[in-house]
């Protein structure tokens, strides 16, 4: 999709911090031992499974490629980015970070309450922050790209499940975040969907951006918004695969994506900005 303008281990060769692309807007961050994830979604159901009924988590998928974490952050409630989460909470022990709508969802599925946080906050106030191990993390109230026909899809909170999992409409979008992670003097921020608030948005100049791609041209100047407000040193993309294949093929592009133009427009509008994009499961440290 996007020519790779850094070599997965380039950006830091003596870095600690191994980043993992788990497809979709999915990540494992991992430093001494310790692991977050992000949007992990390893069930990639198929088009057929999305309609049809009840999702359910492919336990084996999470068991192989989400053994182990200490936190796990919802960016927001669409069944491709928190589908997965209160399973792994359950096998893992990790504590959850997000919206009510995660939190509901957690709380359906019996994680104990006391492994989940919510992170919405009353508009003005300061982020909210969270600390796991050696990871110290913080919430800025984000937004979700309009890509269905200029409305956010699957819009609301959810509120009213008592069992989960749900049938995919009803992964209601929830409060949208946008995380900054910082770790062994790195700092990481990620937009699991392309649109950002820049009221307030104070994680200027990251090492590493992991940012959406599907929707992008749905958001008004999109680049050189990210750019202008972020700043970052490099940028992964992600969230540009088809997600209804499974993890274990070459990754596929959505239609449309048109992530050649991102790049040349991020890249134009930030100063000495490195772009790369990884194969699915594929890692960079910094
Ligand atoms: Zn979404």
């Amino acid at each position: 999709m996007i020519a790779d303008t850094f070599s997965p281990r380039s950006l830091a060769p003596a870095g600690e911090v191994r980043v993992r692309w788990l497809g979709t807007a999915g990540f494992a961050i991992e430093h001494a031992g310790a692991v977050v994830l992000i949007d992990p979604y390893l069930t990639r159901a198929s088009l057929r499974r999305c309609v049809v009924g009840r999702l359910a988590p492919d336990v084996a998928a999470i068991a192989r490629h989400a053994p182990r974490a200490d936190a796990v952050i919802a960016g927001h409630t669409h069944f491709d980015h928190a589908l997965d989460i209160p399973e792994i909470a359950l096998r893992t022990g990790a504590t959850v970070f997000g919206s009510r709508s995660a939190a509901a969802l957690c709380r359906a599925a019996g994680v104990p309450a006391a492994r989940v946080r919510d992170v919405e906050r009353a508009p003005g106030g300061e982020p909210v922050v969270g600390e796991v191990g050696p990871f110290q993390l913080r919430f800025f109230p984000s937004a979700h790209a309009r890509l269905l026909l200029g409305r956010v899809p699957f819009p609301g909170d959810i509120s009213d499940c008592d069992q989960v999992p749900l049938r995919a409409e009803r992964y209601r979008c929830g409060a949208v975040f946008a995380v900054e992670i910082r770790v062994a003097d790195r700092r990481i921020v990620h937009l699991g969907s392309a649109e950002l608030v820049e009221a307030g948005l104070d994680c200027r100049e990251p090492d590493l951006l992991l940012l959406c791609v599907a929707g992008w041209t749905a958001s008004s100047a999109f680049p050189e918004r990210v750019a202008r407000a972020l700043s970052p040193r490099a940028v992964l993309f992600s969230h540009w695969d088809n997600f209804f294949l499974p993890l274990d093929r070459p990754a596929v592009a959505l239609p449309a994506m048109q992530g050649e133009r991102l790049a040349e427009r991020l890249g134009r509008a930030s100063r000495d900005v490195r772009l790369g994009v990884l194969p699915l499961l594929g890692e960079v440290w910094i």
